[in-house]
């Protein structure tokens, strides 16, 4: 895909303050530092774009990026914080279900999980929750050069299983494996969508 731009429209709490306009959308979720913003910035050009932040929690709202004035990423909150009050908690899984049930301009999700981990509870619910609403998802597994080669395949395979039917790609923000596949992996849920 070539990015001829991007830009950050706003961001949002409530349905409300959503942007308006009838593009589609390709929304982005999983854990605090998985990669999330790293893997944006990547795919959009734009270093910074998606802030990366050392403090994980400091932004919770939703982002709308729009790209080549034909389509919109949105940056989700992260979830799973430690030390986070349970009903702050609570209002962004709401955040995040009112937005990802409600949106009739989703064309997809891309769901990261860091590839060095085990499946992780929360991001296996995310995964069913999303096919229970029949919202289209990809698996992204982050920071692929963490790994070396045989540890990396081991562990592609174990998400496989995990997340299976679900399409799982690889991603590195380091060395940008993976960008070229997962910008095909969009534009093929935009032209669905
Ligand atoms: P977010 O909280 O999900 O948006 O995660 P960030 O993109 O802010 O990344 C969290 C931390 O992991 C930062 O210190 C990043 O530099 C680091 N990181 C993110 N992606 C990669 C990657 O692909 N490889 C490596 N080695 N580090 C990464």
């Amino acid at each position: 895909m070539k990015i001829k731009s991007a830009t950050f429209i706003k961001s949002a709490v409530d349905p409300r303050s959503y942007p308006r306009n009838p593009v589609p959308e390709i929304a982005f979720v999983g854990r605090s530092n998985v990669g999330k913003s790293t893997l944006m910035n990547r795919l959009m050009n734009r270093q910074g774009l998606a802030k990366v932040s050392a403090t994980p929690g400091k932004t919770q709202t939703i982002n709308f990026f729009l790209i080549n004035e034909s389509f919109r990423f949105v940056d989700l909150p992260g979830y799973g914080f430690a030390n986070v009050p349970v009903k702050i908690k609570a209002r962004w899984k709401e955040m995040i279900e009112s937005y990802l049930s409600g949106r009739e301009t989703l064309s997809g999700v891309l769901l990261l999980v860091d590839i060095r981990r085990k499946p992780l509870k929360e991001d296996l619910q995310m995964k069913q929750w999303l096919e229970s609403y029949g919202i289209p998802c990809l698996i992204i597994a982050t920071k692929s050069d963490k790994l070396k080669t045989g540890e990396k395949f081991r562990s592609l395979s174990d998400l496989k299983n995990a997340y299976s039917p679900a399409e799982i790609f690889l991603f590195s923000g380091l060395t940008g494996e993976g960008k070229d596949e997962i910008w095909s992996q969009i534009g093929r849920l935009l032209g669905a969508g």
